[in-house]
């Protein structure tokens, strides 16, 4: 059981994993809703292995963010993630990577040169790359993740705004911040058909993100009522289990070669006919 080992344990092994190549990059569609094609991917990490079989990122993340190891990890994840995206020959070549960043990692002084270098081993220009971040790790150091976000928005790397209601909201930020993308919290989406101010704040937000001219990606969609409502309401991008559930790198080509989310592609042209 996880929860009995210590922090510091885990963490050990999780360097070892690191070391030893058990960690996985999964991907996770993320779809246009007009036109249903793939606009982008997700990288979610997974433990394969660890010391209770495979172990959500929701727990280890924590135990890197605490011991030191999430800049290393980050750095795993976009070798990785660049990599498999390089060697990529069914997903479409303007797809989007979308890797997560802790506060840590943005305000690492070496981000800049990490990013570049990367970039360049594997061949990809900056735009094929976007940057998740959520609102609490940029109000922990709202001026250096400033900088930090200027310089990748810069480069030409989209910058999505994770969890995106969940953390203070202040809407000064978005005023500032070179947001791309903002990606509304799937505790509001899985519940909004059946609860009123939950589906009050998806609208929000999806208004305030087509004020802001910005991208909004609704998260956690799990099934189809919920995919056709959002089209309704105006959102321009969908991620979750109606569309996919994140898979390993094989899957993602063999899912574009056959894809699944045809039939939602349809269901928008159905929908769009009907008007
Ligand atoms: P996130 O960035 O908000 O990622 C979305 C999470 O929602 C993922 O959980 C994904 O598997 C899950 N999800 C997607 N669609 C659905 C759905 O329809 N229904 C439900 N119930 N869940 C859905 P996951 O993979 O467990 O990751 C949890 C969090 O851990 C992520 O939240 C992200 O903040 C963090 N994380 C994952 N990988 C990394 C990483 O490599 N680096 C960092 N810094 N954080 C990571
Ligand atoms: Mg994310
Ligand atoms: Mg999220």
């Amino acid at each position: 059981n996880l929860d009995c080992l210590p922090s510091l344990q885990l963490a050990t092994e999780l360097e070892s994993a690191l070391n030893d190549g058990a960690l996985k990059g999964h991907y996770q569609p993320i779809i246009d809703i007009q036109t249903g094609n793939l606009v982008s991917v997700e990288m979610l990490s997974r433990w394969i292995d660890g010391p209770s079989g495979t172990i959500s990122p929701s727990v280890f993340i924590e135990a890197a963010e605490k011991s030191g190891l999430i800049m290393p990890l980050t750095l795993w994840c976009l070798h990785c993630g660049l990599r498999e995206s390089s060697q990529w020959q069914k997903v479409p070549e303007n797809v989007s990577l979308a890797i997560n960043f802790s506060t840590l990692v943005l305000t690492d002084p070496h981000l800049p040169e990490v990013i570049h270098s990367a970039l360049s081993l594997w061949g990809l220009p900056a735009s094929r790359l976007t940057v998740e971040v959520t609102e609490s790790a940029i109000m922990s150091d709202p001026e250096r993740c400033l900088e930090t976000l200027n310089w990748l928005s810069d480069q030409g790397v989209k910058v999505a705004i994770d969890d995106f209601g969940t953390g203070y909201s202040s809407l000064s930020y978005l005023k500032q911040l070179p947001v791309d993308i903002i990606k509304i919290d799937q505790s509001f989406v899985t519940n909004m058909l059946h609860n009123v101010p939950d589906r009050n704040i998806v609208q929000s937000v999806i208004d305030l993100a087509r004020n802001f001219g910005l991208i909004v990606v609704a998260e956690g969609v799990e099934d189809l009522h919920t995919y056709d409502e959002l089209v309704d309401m105006g959102c321009t991008r969908i991620q979750g289990y109606c569309v996919s559930k994140p898979m390993s790198s094989e899957d993602l080509e063999q899912w574009c070669e056959n894809p699944q989310w045809r039939k939602t592609q349809n269901r928008v042209k159905d929908k769009a006919s009907n008007f």
